[in-house]
């Protein structure tokens, strides 16, 4: 096998692992076409136009045994996602044969492919820039249609053009200054120079408050807004999980980075993901009614951004509901009450004296399938309130971005408190310099070598 080189011919298998319909071996660069014409017999991959899908046969070229049988698309540069040669091995998709496909490659002039590599190709060849090559990793993993729109607005470079303004705004101003500081001989340079930066620095740093503010709802896009159900035993929430994950729309995954093991359960509501916590606490109250109490819930609730508390509406308020209550009173909550279909038994009034003073009550029933849908859109405008209808078309979601995006305000900050405390202009240009440069790193237009290493590598293989 060949070690590394800047652009030598990769390989991988380019679909998720396990069993499926159809398994791509993709390989990029300068030998990709003669690499899979070597164990191809068919056309002379050769020989044929560019962009064509061309059907025949893998064969071992060592033993002459038949492998798979495959359709080979051939992508001749520039016009393909890495701008080099690309091929595309579809074959069936057994593990096996895959695998095999793959080895046989690697035996004929390829290398493996590191994680992210074919993107980072096309980053490297300047077909998409680095927000856009993040955007592609957010796709792979977004959780829901929502999420899924996000990233792709990141894709078509929305957020890139955003901060490629602002830079652009901030070289202008360097400029001008630059220039003032080369003719001081006028009487009111010293103060225009000052006025100029102070102007673009409040509007520049006002842009980045803006875009920082859509942070917030970007994590939650992501990562899955924790959501704790609790109550105390039988009041419903194993029943109101079980509806959750039930609607079809659960989504279960491994947590990246995490024992194989660990298995968090999203679901998604009206395109909220919901990130379910200590679904495990709620599942064993069913064998273990009295041993849970408020002690799980309270680990639960901590971990929670979201709480969904539930109360037996047939039966008078307990102590237990009381503490809970108090518990969760700092937390964006939901207060259910469950079992609605039953005679009422707790007093409204007396729940209420326990809220906030806007806070609303939900009256559901699980059971009869009754008031989930209210539940639903609280979830969704509680969540997306201003931003569902407004057309927010940039919005942050990338923690890299966040913190680049902070470390630029402050030295906006830097800008503003130099230019009060009267600091030469060329120190405040060194701050406004750095500002320019924190933004450049978000597309990738002031980049490190190990900054690309790590973040490529977070990509799954094959991409
Ligand atoms: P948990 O202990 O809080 O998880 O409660 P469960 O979900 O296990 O429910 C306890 C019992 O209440 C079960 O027999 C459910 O079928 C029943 N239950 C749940 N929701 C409702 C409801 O809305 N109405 C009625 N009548 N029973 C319900
Ligand atoms: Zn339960």
């Amino acid at each position: 096998m060949k070690t590394a080189t800047e652009f030598d011919t990769i390989a991988a298998i380019s679909t998720p692992p396990g069993e499926g319909a159809i398994s791509i071996v993709r390989l990029s660069g300068e030998e990709a076409v003669q690499c899979a014409q070597k164990i191809f017999a068919g056309q002379n991959l050769q020989l044929v136009s560019s962009h064509t899908i061309n059907y025949g046969h893998i064969v071992d070229p060592e033993s002459r045994q038949e492998v798979d049988e495959v359709m080979v698309s051939v992508m001749r540069a520039p016009k393909t996602f890495t701008r080099e040669d690309v091929v595309e091995i579809n074959c069936h998709g057994g593990i096996v044969a895959t695998n095999r496909i793959l080895q046989l490659v690697l035996s004929n002039g390829a290398r493996l492919a590191e994680p992210g590599e074919f993107t980072k190709r096309a980053f490297l060849h300047g077909r998409i820039d680095l927000s856009q090559a993040e955007a592609v990793m957010d796709l792979i993993r977004a959780k829901t249609d929502r999420s899924m729109k996000v990233a792709l607005n990141q894709l078509d470079g929305n957020l890139s053009h955003l901060i490629k303004n602002l830079r652009q705004d901030i070289l202008g101003v360097l400029a001008q200054v630059e220039v003032n500081i080369d003719y001081p001989e006028y009487d009111d340079v010293e103060e225009m120079t000052t006025r100029l930066l102070k102007e673009k620095a409040l509007e520049v740093r006002q842009r980045i408050k803006q875009l920082l503010s859509t942070a917030k709802q970007g994590k939650v896009l992501r990562e899955g807004l924790a959501t704790a159900i609790v109550g105390r035993p039988n009041v419903g929430k194993s029943s109101l999980l079980n509806h959750l994950l039930h609607e079809d729309k659960a989504i279960v995954t491994d947590v990246a980075g995490t024992t194989r093991d660990v298995i968090e359960e999203y679901v998604n509501v009206r395109g909220v993901p919901l990130k379910l916590v200590d679904t495990a606490g709620i599942r064993e109250t069913v064998d273990k009614v009295e041993k849970i109490g408020v002690a799980r819930s309270k680990h639960a609730i901590e971990q929670a951004d979201l709480v969904m508390l539930v109360l037996n509406g047939s039966e008078p308020l307990t102590n237990e509901d009381r503490q809970l209550l108090k518990l969760t009173a700092t937390k964006k909550r939901i207060v259910l009450l469950n079992k609605m279909d039953l005679t009422r038994g707790i007093e409204v009034a007396q729940l209420k004296e326990l809220l906030q003073p806007d806070e609303e009550i939900l009256t559901t029933s699980v059971l009869k399938n009754q008031g989930l849908e209210q539940l639903e859109a609280r979830i969704a405008e509680l969540f997306f309130g201003g931003i569902e209808n407004s057309q927010t078309t940039v919005m942050v979601t990338n923690a890299r971005h966040i913190a680049l995006l902070n470390q630029a305000e402050k030295a906006l900050t830097s800008v503003l408190q130099g230019i009060s405390a009267k600091m030469p202009v060329d120190l405040i240009q060194i701050d406004m310099t750095n500002c320019w440069d924190l933004l450049g790193e978000i597309t990738g237009d002031s980049y490190q070598d190990e900054l690309l290493n790590q973040l490529f590598s977070q990509f799954c293989l094959g991409k």
